[in-house]
C-alpha cells in the first residue's frame, strides 16, 4: 500500500543519471510508486570521475540558488560537501577578481559559493538516492528508443540495450506511465521524437570555440595570501583568455585556462604556465609557479551553447518531457549548468504538485506546460551567457539565437 497522498502513476523513468537525472528522480518519487534512472555508466563505489559526464574534472561551482535547492531536496547535502572538503568561497571577499575594467572591490557579501571536484557532489546525491525505498537504477544501460502509447499520442517507456553476464547486449523494454530524457548533451531526443513520427525541434547553437585546460596542485603550506580565489576575467574581444584558482577538497587549488584562440589553451606545460603568465595579472601565475602538480593538465573543449526549442514544438507526445543539459548548455564559465538544471527539475515538480492538487492523474498537456516554463527559466541564463560569448571574435550564430529568444520567451 502507498504511503503517498498525489500518486500520478506507479513507474516514472530518467533517463541519464547526472545531476539533472537525479534531482529529477528525487522529485518524482514524491508522485510515482517507482522511479528508474536509466544510466549509461556504472555508478562508482566511492568519489571518483566517470566518463559519462567527462567534464567533472573541469572546476565546477555550484551557484547559491542551486546550493538552496539541493539542500531543499537533501537536506544536509551543504555540510556533507562541506564533511567532503567542499571549500567555502565568499565569492566577493575571497576571491580576487580582475574584471575588463581593473580590480574588483573585495568585501565579505555573505554570496557564498561552494567550490570542490564535481563528482564528489553526484556521488553524495547518488548515495541519498539508493536509501530511497522506490528509486532503483539500470546502470550500464544505454537508453535507444521511446516505446510508444497504444494511442499513438503519448509514450508508454523506453528501450534500452543493457550487457548481460556474459557481456553480450540485450535490447530490454521497461514501461512506464512518465518519461523524463536528462541525458544531457548528447541526448537523441529528437531524433526519438522523429521516429515516433513529430517534429524535431529546432535548435539555436551559439559557439565561441572556447577550449579548458586545468590541473590540481597542492596548496602550498606557505601560502598566506589574503585571498582563497583568484578570477582573472577575459575582456573580449581584446582579451580572450581568462584564468581562474579555486581551492577544492584535498587542500588543493583547481587551476584553469580558457581561450578561444585556435589551439589553445595547451596541455604542454610551459605553454599552460606561460599562457597563466600572460595573464593581465600574474597572480595565478606566482601561486602555483612554486605548488605541487597534483595531476596532469587536462584539455576540454565543450560544444558552447546550444537551446533546443522544445516549447516551440506544435504537436509532441504526452508523458516525455525534456531537461537539463539535453534542453539548454552553456558555455561553461558562467557556472550556470548545474543550476539551471536544477531549476528545471523543480520546475517539473511544480507542475506535477499542480495535477496532483487537483486530485488528478491525467498528465495530459503536461509536457507542453512544462517545457513552455523551461524555456522561461532558461531564458536569463542563456541571455547572461551568450550576451557574453557574443563579445568574442569567433562566436557563430547569434542572430538566429535572439530571433529565437524573443519567439519563444516574449511573445
Ligand atoms: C568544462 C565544464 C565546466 C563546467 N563548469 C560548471 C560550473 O562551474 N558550474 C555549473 O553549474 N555547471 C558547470 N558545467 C555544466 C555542468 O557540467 C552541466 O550543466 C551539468 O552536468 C548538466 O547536467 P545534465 O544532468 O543535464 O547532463 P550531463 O551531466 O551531461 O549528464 C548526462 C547523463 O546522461 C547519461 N546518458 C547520456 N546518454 C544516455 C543514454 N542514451 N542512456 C542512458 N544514459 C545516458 C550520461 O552518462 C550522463 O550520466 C560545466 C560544464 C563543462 C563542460
Amino acid at each position: 500500500m502507498s504511503t503517498k497522498s498525489t500518486i500520478l502513476g506507479d513507474r516514472a523513468i530518467v533517463i541519464g543519471g547526472s545531476i539533472a537525472g537525479l534531482l529529477t528522480a528525487k522529485i518524482l518519487t514524491n508522485y510515482f510508486e517507482r522511479v528508474t534512472i536509466i544510466e549509461r555508466d556504472r555508478f562508482p563505489s566511492q568519489p571518483e570521475p566517470r566518463k559519462g559526464i567527462s567534464q567533472c574534472t573541469q572546476l565546477h561551482i555550484l551557484l547559491a540558488r542551486g546550493r538552496q535547492i539541493m539542500e531543499e531536496l537533501f537536506p544536509g547535502i551543504y555540510d556533507e560537501l562541506i564533511a567532503q572538503g567542499a571549500a567555502t568561497v565568499d565569492m566577493v571577499g575571497d576571491v580576487k577578481w580582475f574584471n575588463p575594467f581593473g580590480w574588483s572591490n573585495r568585501f565579505p557579501s555573505g554570496f557564498m559559493a561552494l567550490s570542490f571536484s564535481r563528482y564528489i557532489l553526484d556521488w553524495l546525491i547518488y548515495q541519498r538516492l539508493i536509501a530511497i525505498d522506490g528509486i532503483n537504477f539500470q546502470e550500464q544501460a544505454y537508453a535507444t528508443e521511446l516505446v510508444p502509447s497504444q494511442n499513438n499520442r503519448g509514450v508508454s517507456g523506453v528501450k534500452f540495450k543493457q550487457r548481460d553476464g556474459t557481456g553480450k547486449k540485450i535490447e530490454q523494454t521497461l514501461a512506464a506511465d512518465f518519461v523524463v530524457d536528462a541525458s544531457g548533451y548528447s541526448s537523441n531526443a529528437p531524433q526519438w521524437l522523429k521516429m515516433l513520427g513529430y517534429d524535431a525541434p529546432e535548435e539555436t547553437r551559439i559557439t565561441t570555440g572556447m577550449g579548458y585546460a586545468s590541473r590540481l596542485y597542492e596548496i602550498p603550506d606557505d601560502f598566506q595570501e589574503d585571498w582563497k580565489g583568484a578570477y582573472i576575467q577575459a575582456a573580449p574581444p581584446q582579451r580572450t583568455a581568462m584564468g581562474v584558482l579555486y581551492p577544492i577538497e584535498n587542500n588543493r587549488w583547481i587551476v584553469g585556462i580558457c581561450d578561444t584562440t585556435p589551439k589553445r589553451p595547451s596541455k604542454d606545460e610551459n605553454a599552460f604556465m606561460s599562457a597563466l603568465e600572460q595573464l593581465p595579472s600574474p597572480i595565478i601565475y606566482n601561486a602555483v609557479k612554486q605548488a605541487e602538480p597534483a595531476t596532469p593538465i587536462d584539455i576540454y573543449h565543450p560544444p558552447g551553447n546550444r537551446l533546443r526549442h522544445y516549447e516551440q514544438l506544435t504537436r509532441q507526445p504526452e508523458r516525455f518531457v525534456v531537461l537539463g543539459d539535453a534542453v539548454c548548455s552553456f558555455t561553461p564559465i558562467y557556472g550556470q549548468g548545474m543550476t539551471v538544471a536544477a531549476l528545471g527539475a523543480m520546475t517539473l515538480g511544480e507542475c506535477l504538485a499542480e495535477i496532483s492538487q487537483q486530485r488528478s492523474s491525467n498528465l495530459s498537456g503536461l509536457a507542453k506546460t512544462f517545457q513552455t516554463r523551461l524555456a522561461k527559466i532558461n531564458a536569463d541564463p542563456w541571455i547572461a551567457a551568450t550576451s557574453q560569448d557574443a563579445k568574442y571574435p569567433t562566436v557563430k550564430g547569434i542572430r538566429c539565437s535572439l530571433q529565437n529568444i524573443r519567439w519563444s520567451t516574449w511573445r
